[in-house]
C-alpha cells in the first residue's frame, strides 16, 4: 500500500453540510478507510443518530447498544466503546445510535453542552495513551447540538458538496454558522477541505459546479473529485467502504486520491487557509 505523509500531531475533521444525500458519510468512510488502508491510526465518530457511517464500517450499532449516546450523557467513556472496523486493523470506530436523536433536547439545557464530546475525548486520548493520526466526526444533516460538539472537538472541517443543481446553496449559511463555531467555541477551527462528490464526466453541470466551488474556495477544494459510482453506492450494504469492497474501482481510487490530498495538507497549509479568512 502507498504510504501517505504522516501528521506530526493529530488532526480532528468534522464533515459537515447541513443538507443530507451529499456524500458526508460515504466520504468520512472511504477517506478514512483509504488512509488506514496507508497505515494511519484512524477514529470515526459517528455522530449522526441514523447510524450510516457505523453501518458501512461494518460495526454493530442498534438501539439500546453503546454508543457515542453514552459518550455524550457521560455513562461511558470512548474507550468502552469504540470498535474495531473488520476491514482495516488501524481503522476504529465510535458507533452510534437510534438513541442519539434523543440527545439534542435532553442537553439543551446543560451549560457545557457544545464542548460534551470534545472533553470525553480528551479524557480518551489523555488516559489511554492511545494515539490517533486522524479523528474523523461524521456529522447529521442539521447544525444543530450534536454538529456544535463535533466543531468544538475538530480543528479542521470537510464540506462534501454533490455536483448538483443548487449544490452552493446553503453553503452560506454553513460557512456562517462555522464561523460563529470558530468566534465562540474553537478559535483553531479552519475549514480545511472542500470535496465534490457524485461528480459526473459527462455533463456539463458537474463541471459547472466544480468550476464555481474552485472559483470561491480556490485553496481549500480538493483537485480531485468523486465520481458517481453504483459500487460505491452499493458498498454499505455489505457493511463495507469502497476502498475494502471494489479496491480497484473508480470510487476507491478517487477516494484514495482525496485521501493522499489530505495527508498532504500540510499544518503551514492549514494555518494558510485560516488567515485567508480573515
Ligand atoms: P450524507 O451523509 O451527506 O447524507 P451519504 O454519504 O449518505 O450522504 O450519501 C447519500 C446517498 O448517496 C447514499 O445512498 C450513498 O450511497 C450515495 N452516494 C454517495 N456518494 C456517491 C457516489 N459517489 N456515487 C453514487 N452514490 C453515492
Ligand atoms: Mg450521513
Amino acid at each position: 500500500a502507498t504510504r501517505y505523509p504522516r501528521p506530526s500531531k493529530t488532526r480532528f475533521i468534522a464533515v459537515a453540510n447541513q443538507k443530507g444525500g451529499v456524500g458526508k458519510t460515504t466520504s468520512t468512510v472511504n477517506v478514512a478507510a483509504a488512509l488506514a488502508k496507508a497505515g494511519a491510526r484512524v477514529l470515526v465518530i459517528d455522530m449522526d443518530p441514523q447510524g450510516n457511517a457505523s453501518t458501512a464500517l461494518g460495526v454493530p450499532h442498534g438501539s439500546g447498544q453503546p454508543s457515542v449516546y453514552d459518550v455524550i450523557e457521560g455513562r461511558k467513556g470512548i474507550a468502552d466503546i469504540k470498535l474495531p472496523c473488520p476491514d482495516f486493523p488501524t481503522l476504529e470506530v465510535v458507533p452510534s445510535s437510534i438513541d442519539l436523536s434523543g440527545a439534542e433536547l435532553e442537553l439543551a439545557d446543560l451549560p457545557h453542552r457544545n464542548t460534551l464530546l470534545k472533553d470525553a475525548l480528551t479524557v480518551f486520548l489523555n488516559g489511554t495513551g492511545d494515539h490517533y493520526d486522524y479523528v474523523f466526526f461524521d456529522c447529521a444533516p442539521s447544525l444543530g447540538l450534536l454538529v456544535l460538539n463535533a466543531l468544538c472537538a475538530a480543528h479542521e472541517v470537510m464540506i462534501p458538496i454533490q455536483a448538483e443543481y443548487y449544490a452552493l446553496e446553503g453553503l452560506g449559511q454553513l460557512i456562517h454558522t462555522i464561523g460563529l463555531a470558530q468566534s465562540t467555541l474553537n478559535k483553531h477551527l479552519v475549514i480545511s477541505t472542500i470535496l465534490v462528490t457524485m461528480y459526473d464526466r459527462r455533463t456539463l453541470l458537474s463541471k459547472e459546479v466544480y468550476d464555481e466551488v474552485k472559483e470561491h474556495y480556490p485553496t481549500i477544494v480538493l483537485e480531485t473529485t468523486i465520481p458517481r459510482s453504483v459500487r460505491i453506492s452499493e458498498a454499505p450494504s455489505f457493511g463495507q467502504t469502497v476502498i475494502a469492497y471494489d479496491p480497484h474501482g473508480a470510487g476507491a481510487v478517487a477516494y484514495r486520491e482525496a485521501a493522499l490530498e489530505i495527508a498532504q495538507r500540510s499544518e503551514a497549509a492549514l494555518q494558510l487557509i485560516q488567515d485567508t479568512k480573515k
